[in-house]
C-alpha cells in the first residue's frame, strides 16, 4: 500500500491523503490552503481523482472538506462517506453518499466494497468529526483526522491501544504549542479574572469547535454570554448533538446565562441601530459612541463566529468594547494582516489558545499508547523532525510505502 500526500503535511490546509492498493483508492479529506489571494487545491491529477472509490471526510472545516466540489468537477466519481453532521454541511451536493453512523456504530467494523473496512470514533475537534481506522489488503492505517481529547464542548473517543501499519497523526501546534490541558487551565484563570475585574469582553470565534469550548467555559464562570444566533442555533438545533456533546455543554447550552447576541443591552443592538442612522445621515456616531459605553453590562462576554474579525459591525463592536475598558480576546490562529492580529498587534486584544488540535508532545502520547508502525505527522507548517526514527516528517506530492 501507498499514502501519497496530495496536501497537509508540512503544511496548514489543503488536508488531502490519497491510499491506493493494489485493488482500492481511498482519498481522506479533500481541503482547501487560505492564501492571502483565493485558496489553492490538492495536488491530484484527474487520472488519481477519477481512480478514487471512496472519498472518506473527517470532518466539515474547509481545510478538509472545501475542495470537494472541485473534485466532481475534475472528474470524481466515487462515493463519499462522513458523519451525518458533515455531510449536512457540505457547501454543495455531493452524490453518492453514505452516513457513517447509519453504516455502523463507533467502534464497529463497517465492510464496504473491494475488501476495505473501516471502524470510526469521534474526534473530539468539532460537531461530527471522526478519526477513520482502516484495514484492506492485509494493511491497517489510521487517520486521526483533527483531533484533542480534552475539548471542553465535544465528546472524544480516545485512540488507544490500536495497532497499525500507518497512522497519519495531527500536530497542528507542532513543537511549542502547549499541550491542551495547560491551555484550558490557564484560559480557565484568565475568563475568571476578568469577571472578577467586571470586565467585557469580546471573543471572536469559529461557529463550530472552538467556538463553542468558549461559550462553555464563559457560563461555567459565571458570565452573561451574549452570542450569535448562529451558534446558539449551532447549539441548541443540531440533531443527534447529545452524541456529540458533551454533558457539560449542553447544561451550558441551555443556561438562562446564555443569550441571543441581539438582547445585549446596548453594545451590538446598538451599533447595528448606529450604523443604520449613520449611514442615512440622520445620526452621530460619537454620541451613539458615548452611549455604548455607559450602557456596558459589566462582566459579560460577547460571542461571534468571525475569528479575524473580518466583518465591519463585528469591528466597530470591537473598537465600542475596547474604549469602553474591555478586553478583545483571541483564541486560535491570526491569519497575519488581518483585523484580528492588527489588534493583537496594537496591544487591544490577548491572545489564549483553546486547543482543537495536538502538539507534537500529544502526538507522542498517542504514539506510547498505541502501536504504530510508522506514524505521519499532519497540519503543521513548522519545519519539524523527531528523535523517534518511526515518525516520519513529509511533504505534499511525496509517497511512502508501508
Ligand atoms: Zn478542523
Ligand atoms: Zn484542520
Amino acid at each position: 500500500m501507498k499514502l501519497y500526500i496530495a496536501g497537509g503535511a508540512s503544511e496548514h490546509g489543503r488536508n488531502s491523503f490519497l491510499v491506493e492498493g493494489k485493488s482500492i483508492r481511498i482519498l481522506v479529506d479533500c481541503g482547501l490552503m487560505r492564501e492571502p489571494n483565493g485558496s489553492s487545491r490538492p495536488f491530484l491529477s484527474d487520472e488519481q481523482i477519477k481512480s478514487i472509490d471512496y472519498l472518506f471526510l473527517t470532518h466539515c472545516h474547509a481545510d478538509h472538506a472545501g475542495a470537494v466540489m472541485w473534485l466532481y468537477e475534475r472528474g470524481f466519481r466515487g462515493i463519499v462517506i462522513a458523519s451525518r453532521f458533515t455531510l449536512d454541511t457540505m457547501p454543495g451536493p455531493v452524490r453518492d453518499c453514505l452516513v457513517l453512523e447509519e453504516l455502523g456504530e463507533r467502534g464497529a467494523k463497517i465492510t464496504l466494497d473491494h475488501g476495505l473496512s473501516v471502524t470510526w470514533g469521534r474526534s473530539g475537534h468539532c460537531m461530527g468529526s471522526v478519526w477513520l481506522l482502516f484495514s484492506a489488503e492485509g494493511k491497517k492505517f489510521l487517520f486521526s483526522g483533527d483531533y484533542v481529547e480534552k475539548s471542553a464542548a465535544y465528546k472524544c473517543d480516545k485512540i488507544r491501544d490500536i495497532a497499525a501499519d500507518l497512522a497519519v497523526i495531527d500536530t497542528a501546534y507542532g513543537t511549542k504549542g502547549e499541550r491542551c490541558r495547560e491551555n484550558l487551565k490557564i484560559f480557565k484563570k484568565y475568563v475568571s479574572d476578568e469577571h472578577t475585574a467586571r470586565r467585557i469582553n469580546f471573543y471572536p470565534v469559529p461557529s463550530h469547535g472552538r467556538g463553542l469550548d468558549v461559550i462553555r467555559i464563559l457560563i461555567e464562570n459565571g458570565c452573561e454570554v451574549y452570542a450569535d444566533e448562529y451558534l446558539i442555533q449551532e447549539l441548541r438545533e443540531t440533531e443527534g448533538r447529545k452524541n456529540w456533546l458533551r454533558k457539560g455543554m449542553i447544561r451550558a447550552s441551555e443556561s438562562d446565562h446564555l443569550h441571543p447576541l441581539m438582547q445585549f443591552p446596548i453594545g451590538y443592538a446598538c451599533v447595528l441601530r448606529a450604523r443604520q442612522r449613520w449611514q442615512q445621515g440622520s445620526g452621530n456616531y460619537l454620541k451613539v459612541k458615548e452611549f455604548s459605553e455607559k450602557a456596558v453590562l459589566p462582566g459579560s462576554a460577547i460571542v461571534v463566529p468571525d475569528t479575524q474579525i473580518a466583518k465591519e459591525w463585528n469591528r466597530d463592536t470591537a473598537l465600542h468594547i475596547h474604549d469602553a475598558g474591555g478586553r478583545i480576546v483571541l483564541t486560535g490562529k491570526q491569519i497575519p494582516g488581518g483585523c484580528a492580529s492588527r489588534m493583537l498587534a496594537a496591544g487591544m486584544a490577548d491572545f489564549l489558545r483553546i486547543s482543537v488540535h495536538q502538539t507534537a508532545e500529544e502526538l507522542r502520547e498517542l504514539r506510547r499508547k498505541n502501536r504504530f508502525a510508522r506514524i505521519v505527522p499532519f497540519h503543521s507548517a513548522e519545519q519539524m523532525s523527531f528523535a523517534e526514527k518511526n515518525i516520519i516528517v513529509m511533504k505534499p506530492m511525496e509517497t511512502i510505502e508501508f
